[in-house]
């Protein structure tokens, strides 16, 4: 193995290991950590929730007693920039110079103002050899959230929908099912690792959703509902109380007594998916799953107020309904499941967040 495929190695070891983070970290970023002596890892791990030890220290603390000695020697992967400043924890920085460790390999800088290079400089400064830029798209889009989050206060926004094979949502005022046991599987999945989950009126009223994390383990993300003349009846599942609900309405008085908490704002503001999407990241929502319906998506296509789509097609043929949204982004990949293919696109606009 040459240097740099060692490197990409043992890089990706820290990918796997910060995905097992996806859905508790926030809204820190999931980091992974792998320390390695001669070809052996002596120790790993990853930030598992927030307030938790980073990557760094639990890699650290994992290398059993009889190899300790050997710490100094290794050589420190980290998926992200170590931090260098007081959280909630001491920075890894001082935990790295502490340690004596000489090397340090690194995917990607974070791009939170209080590091953004700093961890990486005091590194070269205290005498450690530092590496960045390691699979570095991959580690960017690992930690997009917390990028986007942490540079313009608003949460990444991710489209999804499931359309017929000819281009439709839907029928108005029905429910038509597209999506397969499998992509059913996979949206709760995905709801698991996300911070918040949106759908307007017309959806909430005529499918009735929980929007809840049901076919996969994890927690259920914030539920979002937009209401402007509080029109939405109580019986609704939104409404049982299971989940943090916010409503996003002008008639917040209409609310009072429901086990959902109020969101005033103006839907007729010239800014509104902008003051919508800081007011959720100032609750520290850094990711948000947008479920439909058409108008909702249409609008924040037309705002350009996404970050990410995620597309099923089905095989049905309806002929005539409500026209799905088109997504012009980049193409980043193709998946068939089951008789869907899955569209996965980022939008070009707002990717600076990936290429930095
Ligand atoms: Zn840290």
């Amino acid at each position: 193995m040459s240097d740099m495929e060692r490197d990409n190695c043992y890089m990706r070891r820290c990918f796997d290991l910060a995905r097992l983070g996806l859905g508790q970290v926030s809204p820190n970023p999931p980091v992974g950590a792998v320390l390695v002596y001669e070809d052996q890892i002596i120790g790993e791990g990853y930030h598992r929730r927030w307030g938790a030890p980073h990557a760094e220290v639990e890699a650290v603390a994992s290398v059993p007693e009889h190899l300790r000695h050997l710490i100094p020697k290794a050589t420190l992967y980290v998926s992200l920039e170590p931090c260098c400043v007081y959280g909630r924890t001491p920075p890894c920085t001082n935990l790295i110079l502490d340690q004596g460790i000489k090397r340090v390999v690194v995917s990607c800088l974070d791009q939170s103002p209080e590091v953004a290079g700093r961890g990486v400089a005091l590194l070269r400064a205290g005498g450690v050899e530092v590496r960045t830029g390691v699979l570095e798209d991959e580690g960017r889009w690992l930690v997009r959230f917390r990028s986007k989050w942490a540079t313009t206060g608003m949460p990444w926004v991710i489209l999804k929908f499931a359309r017929t094979r000819d281009g439709f949502m839907g029928l108005p005022e029905r429910q038509v099912w597209i999506s397969n046991p499998l992509t059913l599987r996979l949206v709760h999945r995905w709801r698991s690792e996300l911070d918040a989950i949106m759908v307007a009126t017309n959806t909430a009223l005529i499918d009735n959703p929980r929007l809840t994390t049901r076919l996969w383990p994890g927690r259920s993300p914030v539920r979002v509902v937009l209401d402007r003349r509080g029109r939405l009846p109580e019986k609704l599942h939104l409404f049982d109380g299971t989940v943090p609900t916010w409503v996003v309405t002008e008639q917040p008085a209409r609310f009072r007594g429901l086990p959902v908490a109020p969101i005033e704002l103006g839907f007729d503001a010239p800014d509104f998916a902008y003051q919508l999407l800081k007011e959720l990241g100032a609750r520290r929502i850094t990711s948000l799953l947008v479920e439909g319906g058409s108008a909702l998506l249409h609008y924040l296509i037309r705002e350009n107020c996404w970050d990410e789509a995620r597309v099923f097609t089905g095989n049905k043929v309806l002929g005539t309904g409500v026209p799905a949204p088109e997504v012009h982004g980049r193409l980043m990949d193709e998946i068939h499941i089951g008789d869907n293919l899955l569209t996965l696109w980022a939008n070009q606009v707002t990717i600076h967040v990936k290429q930095g």
